[in-house]
């Protein structure tokens, strides 16, 4: 189930990857986000001394919690992603100072294989805004019952209830009687 590209099997030190994920062997994601559909990623490995590179691209849809109402939001996502892998050794060994901003960037592996199921999860969750609402205007949960109050009222505030719809609803009571 796990997919990782051994380095040492690339052949001239290159290769191409493509594989479907189903949902539920990614999910969950985190707290917010899961898959809606099958994500399918596609993309190079290319070796470079102890370095390797990935290139690739990643599609699916996500559903990701609203924000105010924590309804799932249901999002394509399509991401192109191009990373940057040392072996954690080298890593280590490469001082603090001499890292630029580029080499911070980069990734660490375990210098022999890498491990395309952790690409998938972190693409598609970099993809995700980082703000999720399920309509602009969506009045979210009420945070004394919890009532979604897109779909109903309650009368936890006063000032919530509306005094033209408290006197509609006398008017009702009265016709009915
Ligand atoms: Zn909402
Ligand atoms: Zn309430």
């Amino acid at each position: 189930m796990e997919m990782r590209i051994e380095i040492e099997k690339l052949e001239g030190g290159k290769g191409c990857f493509a594989h479907t994920y189903q949902p539920d062997e990614l999910n969950p994601l985190d707290e917010r986000v899961s898959l809606a559909a099958p994500a399918s990623v596609t993309g190079t490995v290319r070796r470079s001394g102890n370095e390797v590179f990935v290139n690739g691209h990643l599609e699916t849809r996500a559903h990701v919690e609203c924000d105010r109402c924590l309804k799932p939001v249901e999002l394509p996502v399509s991401t192109e992603f191009a990373l940057e892998y040392v072996p954690g050794a080298d890593y280590e060994s490469s001082s603090v100072a001499a890292l630029s901003e580029e080499q911070m960037s980069v990734s660490v592996f375990d210098g022999e294989a890498i491990d395309v199921d952790e690409i998938a999860k972190e693409q598609i969750l970099l993809a995700v805004p980082a703000r999720t609402l399920c309509r602009e205007d969506c009045k979210g949960i009420c945070a004394e019952c919890g009532i979604d109050l897109n779909t109903g009222q309650c009368n936890c505030s006063a000032e919530e209830v509306d005094p033209r719809w408290a006197a509609l609803k006398g008017l009702k009571n009265k016709d009915t009687e």
